[in-house]
């Protein structure tokens, strides 16, 4: 292993979105193209925010994802000493000061700065109290919190392995705060002394932290810790480059994996967001550790286009070998009332096989049971347009009628014998096999695609076959 330390901090306060699992993943390839530590930590000292289920979520998900990671989750909330120590340290060595300002003065300073059309910034006005002073308000129980000192001139540059050098000017940053009047720490503190703790040598996270990173550089240099570098990813805008919400469909970890996503298929469309390992797109996990660098990471933001990630989907999905296939289906063709578990015998031979007849045209999980329905019900409503095409001809009765006589005798029942069967018919009948065909496919299936017809007969069986082909002609002289 070598000394590279990279972490994963989110914080357990909702569902793990997809730029969180990106960024998730960015740290893990980095961590295993260097040969090196990828940590898991929980940022949960937002204790009204965060909830232990999310964050049995969030394992749950990257483990789905098959990001393992070498140590933790360490927790923030069960930290909260090493917070109050550091802050300690920093205000005795006067570099963080007691703040006293009640809510009530602060919101008239923003309130005011606000008219003025100017960003708030603290104004130092606790910046240097007297011990007398700190002494008596502490004495009266005042609430405080505390802030760090921050230079009044010069600025922080921040080298950022992505972005290159970005300068923050001092006076546009305020003595901001480190400690919370409850006592617990703010982000931006609890992140340096956790990363310096566990000697990250690398921070990347999402773009929008970007912004934290001067406070947290001037927080690393008061304690006195060496800096780590850092990497800030680009932002995931929906296709109409607007902020990625809601309405823009799944946007969780979640929601993909209950909509029939493979996590590989994921895994890959992610990594593909603002990552650039060059012409080729299908790359399992194992393929990109090697190439990945932050050099190819863009500076631009990702476009998010699930039609791309669904396409993915569906190239995964034909590449799983059969038994893995049926396993990941089946709570999908449980979710849809056509099977119930454990599946035995025939029963699982039938399901295994109708899983491979449909594997072959659909996009994810989901879809697969959806396509699979009249292969454990009747048909009980024909495709639309399919009727229009198919069964208005005239003389279309007839031929199912003719076809299920073919079938009715026919042996063996195998998928040579349908396949000759239904060639030597349409020939003895002067018509195209299609003519044949199509009609069939929607009798005993109700839909106008989907696996090869002959496969569909033979999974079914005869008598199935036989009497859907009679109750579609049945169906057409009714109308
Ligand atoms: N808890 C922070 C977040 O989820 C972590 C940011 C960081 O990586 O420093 O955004």
């Amino acid at each position: 292993m070598s000394s590279v330390r990279v972490r994963f901090a989110p914080s357990p306060t909702g569902e793990l979105h997809i730029g969180g699992a990106r960024t998730a993943l960015f740290n893990y390839l980095f961590a295993r193209a260097k040969k090196g530590t990828f940590i898991l930590r929980i940022d949960d000292t937002d204790l009204e925010r965060s909830r232990a289920e999310y964050t049995e979520a969030l394992l749950d998900a990257m483990r789905w994802l098959g990001l393992e990671w070498d140590e933790g989750p360490y927790y923030q909330s069960r930290r909260l000493e090493r917070y109050e120590d550091e802050a300690a340290r920093l205000l005795k060595e006067g570099k963080a000061y007691r703040c006293f300002c009640t809510p009530e003065e602060l919101t008239a300073g923003r309130e005011q700065a606000h008219k003025d059309g100017k960003n708030y910034l603290y104004p130092g006005t606790c910046r240097d109290l007297t011990p007398e002073k700190i002494e008596e308000y502490c004495e009266s129980g005042r609430d405080f919190v505390v802030r760090l000192r921050i230079p009044d001139e010069g600025s922080t540059v921040v080298r950022d392995l992505i972005r290159g050098e970005v300068r923050f000017n001092h006076r546009d940053l305020d003595d901001f705060i480190i400690m919370k009047s409850n006592g617990l720490p703010t982000y931006n503190f609890a992140s340096v002394v956790d990363d310096a703790e566990m000697k990250i040598t690398d921070v990347i996270r999402a773009e929008e932290h970007l912004s934290n990173t001067p406070r947290q550089q001037l927080c690393l240099e008061a304690l006195g810790y060496e800096q780590p570098r850092y990497a800030h990813v680009p932002m995931i805008l929906a296709p109409d480059r607007s902020k990625l919400s809601k309405r823009h469909g799944a946007t969780s970890v979640e929601e993909f994996r209950s909509r029939g996503y493979l996590p590989e298929a994921l895994i890959n469309y992610m990594a593909l967001l603002g990552w650039s390992p060059g012409e080729k797109e299908i790359l399992p996990l194992s393929e990109m550790i090697p190439l990945f660098s932050l050099e190819r990471v863009n500076k631009t933001a990702a476009i998010y286009d699930t039609t791309k990630l669904t396409w993915m989907n569906g190239q995964y999905l034909r590449a799983v070998p059969p038994e893995r296939l049926a396993a990941e289906a089946l709570p999908f063709y449980t979710a849809a009332g056509l099977v119930e578990p454990p599946l035995g015998g025939e029963e699982e031979e039938y399901y295994e096989k109708v899983v491979k007849a449909v594997s072959d045209r659909v996009k994810t999980l989901a879809e697969m049971a959806d396509a699979s329905t009249y292969f454990y019900r009747e048909v009980d409503s024909y495709d639309e347009k399919g009727v229009r095409k198919h069964f208005r001809k005239e003389g279309s009765a007839a031929l199912l009628r003719r076809a299920a006589s073919l079938l009715h005798t026919l042996e063996p029942f195998d998928l040579d014998s349908v396949e000759s069967g239904y060639r030597n018919l349409s020939k003895e009948l002067g018509i195209s096999a299609g003519r044949l065909i199509h009609p069939t496919r929607l009798a005993i299936s109700g839909r106008t695609m989907g696996p090869g017809l002959f496969d569909i007969i033979v999974l079914l069986g005869r008598e199935k076959t036989v009497s859907r082909l009679e109750k579609a002609a049945l169906w057409i002289e009714r109308q």
